[in-house]
């Protein structure tokens, strides 16, 4: 019977999917913003690789099991979450390098153009890709940071690239991806979206804004696993006119003519570099499975009522924790940010109650809100920890105040 009941409610209530996940009891966890949890199945799919296709057809596994393809295969697995059709997207390498690529790629389409506008919110590796590629480059090029809510007035016709994050990883916010795209546009200027708080978390329509590059990892709310591979987007009309700065051998026309000259392949998979991650592949393969069953307007639906929920439950019970994420859901992202001059020895005491969420400088304690695993009682259970924590001031005990590491 319970077979049919999980039917039944497969139909009715297609979310959440968390019996799809291994998440150890007891734990609430609102970091899936930072690291997706695993799937049940990941480590099968691991032990496969492994033992099955490495372990018994060893290099011949290439071919027989595929491994060449997967980047091929992944790339069309994302582009109907990010909205973009199959073909545009290349998967490899890390988000870091990514940005460095599409950032490279713009400067050329624009030569006569000198500023990069991102914004004071954007994440750090975004801003440092940007300051070494100018300085590799040296030829004059300027990083402007103004704040998130100043892009838009700044986009004139000197800017060759508007180089921004969707969701700020701090605060949440959203920036309007259409109407920032169609003003750079207007002025001449090229955009990359970065999708790292937004792929899986909501709703997107990357092709339909004509944006030039999106780019993106999956270790988020798309559960590829630590060290998953990065994705990036290239509209197609653009992709054959451009010659990607980091031109490695599985970008070329055909790898194994073993060529000395680079001759990109005529498609997205120019921007592929070196020798894709197979196992990282194969899990992160697996994860978007998931994608296939849900529509990401129900996930922007479960994730909205969730954060406001979770929202209206801390403000209640933890009125010292100020609100930092926009109030409005529909300039939101999938997460929550409260801000605390305690917050990371709150986050230390939260955690070892079983509530992960994660600390941001320089003050904010943020929770990721990913419907896939999440409910209402979790939410609930969430808040009344931190209510519990705030009302005893546990956070306040020594082993709470030193940093770790990885924060
Ligand atoms: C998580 C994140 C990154 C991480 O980049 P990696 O190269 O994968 O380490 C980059 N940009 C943003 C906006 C992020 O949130």
């Amino acid at each position: 019977m319970a077979g049919a009941r999980g039917s039944l409610s497969q139909i009715n209530n297609p979310l959440p999917k968390k019996e799809l996940f291994d998440i150890p009891s007891g734990i609430v966890y609102l970091d899936g913003n930072s690291l997706g949890p695993p799937l049940r199945q990941s480590s099968r799919q691991a032990v496969e690789v492994i033992n099955d296709e490495w372990g018994k057809d060893l290099i011949q596994a290439w071919n027989s099991a595929n491994w060449m393809s997967m980047p091929r295969i992944v790339g069309d697995q994302i582009a109907p979450i990010i909205g973009a059709q199959p073909g545009s997207v290349a998967m490899g390498d890390t988000l870091s390098i990514k940005a460095y690529q599409a950032l490279a790629a713009t400067l050329e389409l624009r030569p006569d153009r000198r500023v990069i506008l991102s914004d004071s919110g954007n994440f750090p590796t975004d801003l440092y890709i940007a300051q070494g590629l100018i300085d590799t480059l040296d030829r004059g090029h300027k990083l402007l940071t103004p704040s998130p809510e100043d892009v838009m007035d700044m986009i004139n016709d000197d800017v060759a690239v508007v180089y921004l994050t969707h969701v700020d990883y701090r605060t949440g916010r959203l920036h309007d991806m259409g109407a920032i795209t169609e003003r750079a546009h207007r002025h001449g200027a090229v955009t990359i979206w970065d999708l790292a708080h937004s792929a899986g978390a909501v709703q997107l329509a990357v092709e339909e804004t004509r944006t030039e590059f999106a780019v993106g990892c999956t270790y988020k709310y798309l559960n590829g696993g630590p060290g998953a591979p990065a994705f990036i987007y290239i509209r197609q009309d653009i992709v054959n006119s451009i010659r990607p700065a980091l031109s490695g051998w599985l970008g070329h026309r055909d790898p194994f003519a073993m060529a000395p000259q680079y001759d990109p392949a005529r498609s997205t998979e120019r921007f592929r570099i070196g020798t894709p991650p197979v196992v990282q592949f194969k899990l992160l393969h697996f994860a978007l499975k998931i994608w296939d069953q849900i529509s990401m307007s129900d996930i922007r639906e479960a994730s909205t009522r969730l954060c406001e929920q979770f929202i209206q439950e801390v403000e209640g019970r933890c009125p010292s924790l100020e609100l930092v994420s926009p109030r409005n859901a529909l300039n939101r992202g999938s997460q929550v940010s409260f801000e605390s001059n305690d917050a990371y020895s709150i986050i230390q005491a939260l955690t070892d109650q079983g509530v992960i969420g994660d600390f941001r400088e320089p003050n904010i304690l943020r929770f990721g809100i990913a419907p896939l695993y999440l409910d209402e009682n979790d939410i609930v259970r969430a808040a009344q920890t931190m209510e519990s924590v705030m009302n005893s001031e546990c956070w306040r005990e020594d082993r709470y105040q030193v940093k770790k590491q990885v924060t």
